[in-house]
């Protein structure tokens, strides 16, 4: 999935998982804020890809992910979901208190990630170190397939956000 398709898929998930109350800690948080705090961790897997736009910014770190990892490898797995938790919350540690919703919805700007890649034809490897790849649909590289879809769920997610339920 490309940049701007995580980006707007994140966002949909994060008004979706707000709408149904997925997370007792969302519930009271602004949208907005939650959509912001989402898209930061939204292109954060790709960091294993020195040439994608997060790997640009974080050349050397991206490198070296890279030479371990390749590219859609443990960044994309749901080991590094957990790993990314734990670090979150290793922080309190440091003394740096991050709040239980910024916690969530930076786990939920990475997952999905994951997910949105596993709408492609590569698909990912969910349970790294295994090599399995797992895939939904295939889009076949096709980028306006893949942006029509991103545009026609974000669309579904805003009226499902509305729709008084
Ligand atoms: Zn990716």
């Amino acid at each position: 999935m490309t940049f701007s398709g995580h980006f707007i898929f994140s966002i949909s998930i994060i008004i979706i998982i707000k709408k149904i109350n997925l997370f007792n800690n969302l519930s009271k948080i602004n949208l907005i804020k939650l959509i912001i705090i989402c898209i930061l961790s939204s292109s954060l897997p790709d960091l294993d890809h020195p040439n994608s736009i997060i790997g640009k910014k974080f050349y050397y770190i991206s490198k070296l992910f890279y030479k371990f990892f390749g590219h859609r490898g443990f960044t994309h797995s749901i080991l590094s979901i957990i790993i990314f938790y734990y670090i979150l919350n290793l922080l309190i540690f440091f003394n740096l208190y991050i709040p239980k919703y910024i916690i969530y919805s930076l786990i939920i700007g990475y997952t999905s990630h994951i997910i949105g890649d596993m709408f492609t034809y590569n698909g990912v490897p969910l349970l790294w170190p295994c090599k399995w790849k797992f895939t939904i649909f295939i889009f076949k590289k096709k980028k306006n397939k893949e942006k029509k879809f991103c545009f026609i769920f974000f669309l579904i997610s805003i009226f499902l956000y509305f729709l008084k339920i």
